[in-house]
């Protein structure tokens, strides 16, 4: 029902943006802490002084409140770790209809929490917990299995993307609803933990086509998503940079996930979703992404 309503009432929103200017996504850091250290992380890279402290639920409703009734109704919430503010989540379930979190899976949440759970898992057990820390991969299955408002979320980089097949596979046997993909995309400022040259991108856009042809119900990544990848260079107008509302956790406004993030090289999913023109293109794959209630 919740999918249903959510592919009717997006043209809606999307006409009601088109004439009055009235943005109703937003995605937004609601933590800067983490419990992990992985190694292709660069959240806390180039930050003085990191928010540590953060902000308690009362500001977080009217921040929240706010943006309803600017006209949101879709919200990504990211951070850091957000399950390390269930309280968080929670409020947004009573605010928000629709809602995704990225998150890396070593905490549970609520099964109230009725909305999609994208949870960070780059490869095998070996080569997950050499990125993400001994035990992560255990731990995350131990807390999901058999939870379908799970989407596996996995950085392809050319340290892991020869386990995608793998991971696809882990999907379909632990009960989950599929996998999405994310190109690791680099920084323009020079802090690059993994590089990525172009041979070795175009390595992984072939293997997104090999995985694609075994498993088109399960790589949740389209052939739309899978071109725009292919071209060489990002630059100019991005409907996710520019069409959705971005805020870290101190409320400033940005462009996108990382600061500094390299346009240029993107592989970002939701930049590859492009607009929603393309996506009627790639309907199979984003009435799987949305959550069924
Ligand atoms: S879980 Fe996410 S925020 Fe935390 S260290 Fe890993 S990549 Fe960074
Ligand atoms: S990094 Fe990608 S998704 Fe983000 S603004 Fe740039 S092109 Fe868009």
């Amino acid at each position: 029902m919740k999918r249903m309503q959510a592919v009717l009432y997006f043209p809606w929103l999307e006409f009601r943006r088109i004439v009055l200017g009235v943005k109703h996504s937003a995605e937004v850091d609601i933590t800067d802490n983490c419990n992990l250290h992985c190694k292709h992380c660069y959240h806390f890279y180039g930050r003085d002084k990191l928010n540590k402290q953060d902000q308690p639920l009362d500001v977080w409703e009217k921040r929240f409140r706010q943006l309803y009734e600017d006209g949101v109704r879709f919200i990504l919430l990211v951070g850091g770790e957000p399950a390390l503010r269930i309280d968080i989540l929670m409020l947004a379930h009573k605010i928000f209809p629709f809602i995704f979190v990225i998150t890396n899976g070593t905490i549970k949440i609520p099964s109230e929490f009725k909305h999609r759970l994208f949870v960070s898992i780059d490869g095998s057990r070996k080569i997950n917990d050499s990125i993400r820390g001994q035990g992560v991969y255990d731990r995350v299955l131990k807390n999901f299995t058999g939870d379908d408002r799970v989407v596996i979320n996995m950085v392809l980089a050319e340290q892991n993307y020869t386990e995608l097949e793998h991971v696809v596979r882990l999907a379909r046997d632990s009960g989950f609803t599929g996998v999405v993909c994310n190109i690791y995309t680099p920084r323009n400022d020079g802090y690059n933990p993994w590089e990525l040259g172009s041979e070795a991108r175009q390595a992984i856009i072939r293997e997104l086509i090999r995985v694609k042809q075994l498993f088109p119900e399960d790589l949740l990544v389209s052939e739309t998503m899978i071109k725009w990848y292919s071209i060489a260079d990002h630059r100019g107008p991005c409907y996710w940079g520019d069409e959705a509302l971005h805020y870290d956790v101190s409320w400033n406004k940005r462009r996108c996930f990382a600061p500094n993030a390299d346009c240029a090289n993107c592989g970002c999913l939701a930049g590859a979703t492009q607009s929603p023109l393309t996506m009627i293109h790639q309907l199979r794959e984003i009435r799987s992404i949305l959550y069924e209630v």
